[in-house]
């Protein structure tokens, strides 16, 4: 096994042990199952069983449900009859945090049971506290008497259990010997994993959730080797992004950190928080496995030539591929942004506005967002009015040699023509196209091609691939430059030939998400291709989902980021409406990250790495925090967002909003 997967150069599922949850087997091989967690009471049984009725109807595999107390956790019996007398047998599983009483409750009702290790036993007080060897085993026996009851329950009723890491909510003991960090997570999980398997407990399924997606990679891929190393075998993996947010911004998180892992045969159940309905999540849960459905896989591995072998890798941070600068591209710069707009018959002013340029014809002058692309690839079009100074234009090389003007435009060639020093280039960049293992690689001289990068300054790849393979193939490019110390800035092209702008939009995220978070990449052009001649591009759409994939990946930040928790039968207040209140003026607050969650007893730590948090501590009241620090307690509802806006102002956090776009 090379470290956390099983190929890196082709797609193979990680072998697991198999859970059984009610008659739903997970892992070894089983289909990918898809599952959500309800947001009602979970004492009203009625809205509880009817939203859990829509929820598997849009496709549930699994139906969560929290269980606060020992009363949910009772209620869970009314709940499941009702649902079996409507004729639904979904598993259902109970979610724990604090309660062991409320878990020991619902192991004996519900298929399974998901706890959180960091507070499992443990109450959280964000304390730092230094532990000898000694005073950390009494804590682990402490944890062994406490959890192992709950085990013997799941023994003796058959049920599976989640050990659920959050990367926010680790317990002040684990934060205190290994910090806020992937390893942190993993050791959390697996000293409830080593008292499980003392007793002979093995129906058991983790997760190593984190709201920031390159963490959440990071652990997971952690996990493996630990369970690895110290086990033998590995458990089925639940995956998921916690806190993602609503809408766009929430489904490219999820589908980056999910897909990532996917992408390397990782992950045997998923489950995509949004801050909506519960059953808006099973749409985007099916797009991204349907990728990887077994028809799809075999032709994933089958048509192409092979990927070029790779016998170790250890990805385990971002800036893995140091670059030099050709122009804005690469070095210290940001990932630039592409507008693809080779196939649209002319290019007007006005079509700027959907790539961020808005232009003034009063002033004369251009307004530029800070979602604004870089460039646009405008293939064999010819730009006749002037460009705003941010935007320069890549064109196909034939095309570029007839320009009499070619101060902002650049030529896009081919290996062929790149290797031919009969023809003029540009002295500034030249963008080079590589398809990386496809079935026309290599059809030239490689080592010559790699050397004569290596020594041409003025090149910029742009990496793509037609092996279905993708993400392995544009990585194992991006690793091949590195074993050759080739340092040309690398942009990776993706190209969807999805039916739906839903199912293009998880294309593009896992297919160059997945490198950005690795560290590959210094730029992206998305573009799609609808096989409905009738359906156009949209442009503002795609140029939106390329900087919400390079926010999100955390490579480029260009909007406030909103960490909001999905809500549940916890939630105080309408956290849709609060989180669409808040966004609503604090949307222009570039970099800021702010945290909307339903409610104290989880909201603060799970919030993580937040700048501020807004966060439902009692009906009708808010509490407003700085970082992990509470600053203004049980604020009334009606004037939380007001109150917000002065902590963000007290702290020089605040930007008026007719200020915050840049001209
Ligand atoms: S933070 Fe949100 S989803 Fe998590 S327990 Fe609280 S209300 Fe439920």
């Amino acid at each position: 096994m090379e470290l956390y997967a099983e190929s890196l150069t082709e797609y193979k599922r990680l072998k697991t042990l198999e859970v059984k949850v009610g008659d739903l087997l997970i892992g070894n091989y089983h289909p990918i199952r898809i599952q959500t967690m309800t947001t009602t009471d979970t004492m009203n049984t009625i809205a509880t069983v009817e939203q859990s009725i829509r929820c598997i109807e849009a496709g549930a595999e699994l139906v969560r449900i929290t269980a606060p107390s020992k009363k949910e956790a009772e209620n869970l019996l009314n709940i499941k009859n009702e649902l079996h007398k409507r004729g639904y047998k979904t598993p259902l599983v109970a979610d724990i945090h604090f309660t062991p009483n409320a878990a020991e409750i619902a192991a004996r009702i519900v298929e399974k049971v998901r706890v959180n290790p960091g507070n499992y036993v443990d109450k959280k007080r964000f304390e730092l506290i230094e532990y000898s060897d000694a005073d950390y085993q009494e804590e682990i026996e402490r944890i062994r008497n406490r959890f192992t009851p709950l085990v013997k329950i799941c023994k003796e009723y058959g049920t599976a259990m989640r050990i659920g890491t959050n990367h926010g909510s680790l317990s002040d003991r684990i934060m205190s010997r290994y910090g806020d960090t992937p390893i942190g997570m993993v050791e959390s999980a697996m000293e409830f994993l080593r008292i499980a398997e003392s007793e002979n407990y093995y129906n058991i399924v983790l997760s190593m959730k984190s709201s920031n997606p390159q963490v959440m990679v990071q652990a997971y891929r952690l996990l493996i080797e630990n369970m690895q190393g110290e086990l033998g075998h590995c458990y089925p993996l639940h995956l998921g992004v916690t806190e993602a947010g609503d809408g766009e911004d929430g489904r490219i998180k999820s589908a980056i950190g999910i897909g990532t892992l996917l992408e390397d045969g990782i992950g045997d159940t998923i489950r995509v928080s949004l801050t909506e309905d519960s059953e808006f999540e099973l749409p985007v849960c099916e797009n991204i496995v349907k990728r990887y459905e077994p028809s799809k896989v075999k032709n994933k591995n089958s048509s192409v030539p092979p990927i070029k072998n790779l016998s170790k890798l250890n990805i385990t941070g971002r800036d893995i591929r140091k670059t030099f600068a050709v122009q804005n591209a690469g070095g210290k710069n940001v990932p630039v942004v592409v507008s693809d707009f080779h196939k649209k018959t002319e290019i007007l002013r006005e079509d700027l506005k959907d790539i961020g340029y808005k232009y003034n014809p009063v002033t004369d002058k251009w307004n530029i967002s800070d979602m604004a692309a870089d460039y646009i690839f405008c293939g064999e079009n010819k730009i006749d009015f002037a460009l705003p100074g941010t935007l320069e234009l890549i064109c196909n090389y034939d095309s570029w040699k007839t320009l009499s003007d070619k101060s902002k435009c650049f030529p896009l060639l081919d290996e062929q023509k790149y290797l031919d020093d009969s023809l003029d280039k540009s002295s500034s960049i030249n963008f080079l196209r590589l398809d990386c293992y496809s079935k026309n690689y290599p059809a030239f001289d490689q080592e010559k091609f790699f050397e004569k990068i290596k020594n041409d300054n003025t090149v910029v790849l742009c990496l793509s691939s037609e092996n279905t393979n993708a993400v392995q193939s544009i990585r194992r490019m991006f690793l091949e430059l590195m074993e050759r110390e080739i340092k040309n800035p690398g942009i990776i092209i993706c190209d969807s030939e999805k039916e739906t702008s839903a199912e293009s939009l998880i294309h593009f995220a896992i297919e160059t998400g997945a490198l950005l978070i690795d560290g590959f990449g210094n730029g992206i052009c998305l573009s799609d291709h609808y096989s409905d001649k009738n359906k156009i591009s949209d442009y503002e759409l795609v140029n939106s989902i390329a900087f919400g994939i390079l926010q999100a990946s955390r490579t480029r930040i260009s909007k406030t980021e909103f960490i909001s928790c999905p809500s549940c039968g916890r939630t105080l207040f309408d956290l849709q409406e609060t989180t669409a209140k808040v966004r609503a003026v604090t949307h222009h607050l570039k970099g800021l990250k702010i945290a909307i969650m339903g409610c104290i007893v989880n909201g603060p730590g799970e919030m993580a790495d937040a700048d501020f948090g807004y966060v439902g501590s009692g009906p009708g009241k808010i509490t407003l925090y700085k970082g992990k620090e509470v600053v203004k307690r049980n604020v009334p509802e009606g004037i939380a967002v007001e109150e917000l806006i002065s902590l963000l102002k007290e702290n020089n956090a605040w930007i008026e909003p007719e200020f915050a776009l840049s001209v």
